[in-house]
Parts: C-alpha cells; structure tokens; sequence
C-alpha cells in the first residue's frame, strides 16, 4: 500500500477533492483526519471510510482550530506525517468584484487557512522526523480568470509560493511540499458563475481534453505527492487541467 503506516489531516475533507482525497488515502493504508466545518458530512465521510478516519471539526481561519486538530491527530494516531490544505471557497467576480468583504474572506479561508495548517503541522512532522506538505493551489493560481473574484487568483497565487517557501526552508527538516493545481472540476460548493453549464461548456473550448477533470483524477496526484514515491519532488507542483494551461 502507497501510504502504509502514514498520519495525514485532509482539510476541507468532507466533500468534493478532499473527500476523495481521504478514500484513496485510507484505501492506501493511511490514518485519515477528515478535518471540515461541515460537522454532518465531515463525520458521514469517516463513518463510510471506517476505523482509519476520524472527523475532527476545523475552521482554517482560525489559528486555535488548526493548533487543536494537530493535537488530536497526534494524541490519537501517535504522529502527523502529510498534511493536505484541500479547503477552499471561491467568489463571483460578477456579484462580488469591488467587494472588500469577499476579499478578506476569501483570503481568509484560501491563504491565511494554508499559512496557519502549515505553521502548526510542522512542529509535529519535525517531532516525527519529516512529513510531506500537499497544497491545493489551482489554475487560478497561475492564469487570471473571468468569472471568479481576484482574490480567488491572489490566494491561490500566495497558495503557490507559500509551497515553494516552506520547500526551501524546510528541505532540512525533510518536509517536502509541493503544490497541485486543479482546472475545471465538479463546481465547488462556493462556485459562482463557474458553476453554470453555459459558462462551462463554453470553456470546454479552451480546453485541450474537452471534458472537465473528475475528483480521483486529482486525488491520485496528491496520493503521489503525499507518499515515497515523491520523494526527490519538493517545491513542484502539478497541473491536473487536461491541457488548460499548456496552451
Ligand atoms: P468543495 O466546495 O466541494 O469543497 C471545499 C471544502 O472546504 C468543503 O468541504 C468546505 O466545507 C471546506 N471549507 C470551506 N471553508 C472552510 C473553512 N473555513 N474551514 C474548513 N473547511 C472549509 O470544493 P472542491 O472542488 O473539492 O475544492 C477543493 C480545493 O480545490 C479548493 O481549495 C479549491 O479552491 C480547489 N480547486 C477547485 C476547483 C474546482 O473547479 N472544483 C478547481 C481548482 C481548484
């Protein structure tokens, strides 16, 4: 098994990428925390998943949710191995563009949410030695788009070069990091015009593959990234967009 004998926090767990992201990673011999404000579907995911998940309640924005959710994962399973900051919300630039609100709060969940799971992940993966640091970017992250806030663009950017940071820095405590960078997927729960079949078929266009990418087709290259089989890969990150970007 790919992820024998691992700890990992899976944040954002209980829908879309992440909960996909926990299956393959229990699937693969892991102890999964399915950390996710949303209590119901978060413990829904871990009871189908079974004695190697467990749900622990998290809400990126805030520091001592983050420093409670590492506690828990090492008090229950002994040691954290890979993080993955999967949570994440998007916003219209049609409804919301001049709004100040919308960016603070999408900053809020998108970058300050990475920035504080990985400062407290990394004490506990240096007590254990190393760890590997799994971040959502996007392909918002590299390219503007047309429909979303640019704050979605800016946190996913920051999401990006945060990897690259701790990847530098952290090399010596062998912690790897990398990032990976969905294009078009399900729509997420916060999706805004993205989410509306015209706006997608359209965008099928510019698409190389002509279809939009499916939730395992990314949760295998966090599997990747997260397991030893990465192991010379920090710093890096992968495009999982059927082409978008590459032309
Ligand atoms: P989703 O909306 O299905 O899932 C996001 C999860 O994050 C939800 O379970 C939600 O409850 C959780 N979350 C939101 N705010 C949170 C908070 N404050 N604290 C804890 N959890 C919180 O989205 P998804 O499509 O699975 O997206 C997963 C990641 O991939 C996100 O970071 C997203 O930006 C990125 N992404 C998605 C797409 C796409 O088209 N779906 C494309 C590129 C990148």
């Amino acid at each position: 098994m790919r992820l024998a004998g691992k700890v990992a926090i899976i944040s954002g767990a209980a829908s879309g990428m992440g909960a996909a992201t926990a299956r393959k990673f229990a699937r693969e011999g892991a102890k999964v925390v399915i950390a996710d404000v949303l209590e119901r579907e978060g413990r829904q995911i871990g009871d189908a998943i079974g004695a190697s998940a467990r749900f622990e309640p998290l809400d990126v924005t805030k520091e001592e949710s983050w420093a409670a959710v590492v506690a828990a994962t090492t008090r229950h399973f002994g040691k954290l191995d890979v993080l993955v900051n999967n949570a994440g919300i998007s916003g219209s630039a049609e409804q919301d563009f001049y709004s100040t609100e919308a960016w603070h709060r999408i900053m809020a969940v998108n970058a300050t949410g990475v920035f504080f799971g990985i400062k407290h992940a990394i004490p506990a993966m240096i007590a254990n030695g190393g760890g590997s640091i799994v971040n959502l970017s996007s392909i918002a992250g590299i390219i503007g788009s047309e429909h979303v806030h640019m704050a979605y663009n800016a946190s996913k950017a920051a999401v990006r070069l945060m990897t690259k940071s701790v990847a530098v820095q952290h090399a010596k405590d062998k912690i790897r990091a990398n990032s990976v960078h969905p294009g078009v997927m399900p729509p997420m729960r916060t999706s805004g015009r993205t989410a509306d079949p015209a706006v997608r078929t359209e965008r099928m266009r510019v698409i190389p593959m002509r279809r939009p990418g499916e939730v395992d087709e990314v949760a295998y290259a966090i599997l990747f990234l997260a397991s030893d089989e990465s192991s010379y890969i920090t710093g890096s990150e992968i495009h999982v967009d059927g082409g978008a970007i590459a032309i």
